[in-house]
């Protein structure tokens, strides 16, 4: 039997299920198995799409009355990687000297267990303002294809409201109170191609090479100031990631070459400006070296910022409540699932600490697990309560 009021006892039972992307295993069945008897309204949703694996999903909710505030997550884990490496099994669970060790420990079974324990203890106190949810997926770590992107166009048809949502990825560097995440910077790839002329390289005046050019259009992206950041953001920037020029032979001056980028810009830009920005470049590249090119674009999160209001206020008055600490509130780092939630509700990310993240003995210190229950518990409390007198 689980306590579901210990966050450690329901992190561990988590942990030992082998839910590395797309395996669901055991562990959304799990929650839902704790869940319903907290009064929880559990439904599993599972998602395809040709050349991506199933995945399945959850989303439980306590209560049919506003506001509706939301706990995100995932219950995929990354592979355990060289298993010699660890010191314990990924998938046990271990607890030494007061830290718990595995494969998920802080992403993000330990979170999704501590906001689990946090609800169960305010349900335990009598608390039945509002409505409590969880959205946890299986499609996080993975390519988050058949994952929170689709079960939040399934709420939407069916015409249910979040009012607020708290996703439960590490967002502290150091120690628990560090940082609170208010937003993150959007992320566009973009591939160009550089066309020349194929010829032999003894004859040069017959072909176009496309190899200087390219390098010209990639200084030009690398070398010019996007801008300076804003106050939430830091500059945003450039990184040529992959230059490719498809040819064998030396004798053969290449048809055309090509180079990835990826920009990681704030909030001056939205994605079709960037791009807009990318493509002024690439024009005046190409006027400098008369190349011909192509260029096209991919990626998925565009950049978003919450604003000060109850949610983020809420959040860090409980935070330096149980810590002492002021958090930060930071855009830094890479995507998560918060870049699609906050298309239907203000969105922060609060959970345990990040240093050992997809890293061999990823580990958490029970001590942290008590205290981000207490974290979630007072910000439960005091955001429904806020909410509902509002
Ligand atoms: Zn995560």
């Amino acid at each position: 039997m689980i306590t579901v009021t210990d966050p450690v006892d329901l992190a561990r039972a988590l942990i030992q299920c082998r839910s590395v992307t797309p395996a669901e295993g055991g562990a959304l069945t799990l929650l839902q198995s704790v869940l319903e008897p907290l009064g929880f309204v559990c439904e599993r949703v599972v998602f395809s799409e040709p050349g991506t694996p199933d995945i399945d999903n959850l989303y439980a909710r306590r209560g049919t009355s506003k506001p509706n505030l939301c706990f995100a997550g995932h219950t995929d884990v990354v592979p355990p990687g060289d298993l010699d490496a660890w010191s314990c099994d990924p998938f046990a669970a271990v607890v030494r000297d007061g830290v718990l060790f595995g494969r998920g420990a802080v992403d993000m079974k330990g979170a999704i267990a501590c906001f689990v324990a946090a609800a169960a203890r305010r349900i335990a106190a009598g608390d039945d303002a509002g409505s409590l949810s969880l959205l946890i997926t299986g499609d996080e770590e993975g390519p988050s294809i058949n994952g929170t992107v689709k079960v939040l166009q399934w709420l939407k048809e069916r015409g249910e409201t979040i009012d607020a949502a708290i996703v439960g990825e590490p967002s502290n560097p150091e120690a628990l109170g560090d940082e609170i995440k208010i937003g993150r910077r959007g992320s566009v790839t973009g591939e160009l191609v550089v066309h020349g002329v194929q010829g032999h390289a003894a004859y040069p005046q017959r072909a176009d090479n496309p190899v200087p050019k390219l390098a010209h259009f990639i200084s030009r992206l690398m070398g010019t100031l996007i801008d300076e950041g804003t106050r939430h953001f830091e500059p945003s920037n450039c990184q040529v990631t992959v230059v490719s020029v498809p040819n064998t032979a030396a004798n053969v001056i290449p048809a055309f070459a090509k180079a990835t980028f990826n920009i990681r810009y704030n909030d001056i830009w939205r994605r079709p400006t960037i791009e807009e920005w990318v493509r002024l470049q690439c024009e005046a590249a190409a006027l400098a070296t008369g190349a011909r090119y192509d260029i096209s674009f991919s990626g998925t999160g565009d950049v978003f910022l919450t604003g000060a209001g109850p949610l983020v206020d809420t959040l860090t008055r409980a935070v330096a409540a149980v810590t002492g600490r002021t958090p930060k509130l930071s855009t830094s780092g890479g995507t998560s699932d918060a870049r699609f939630i906050k298309d239907i509700a203000p969105v922060v990310e609060f959970g345990l600490v990040n240093s050992t993240i997809h890293q061999v003995d990823e580990r958490v210190p029970l001590a942290d697990l008590e205290q981000l229950t207490r974290i979630y518990e007072r910000f439960i409390a005091d955001f429904k309560g806020g909410s509902a007198r509002a």
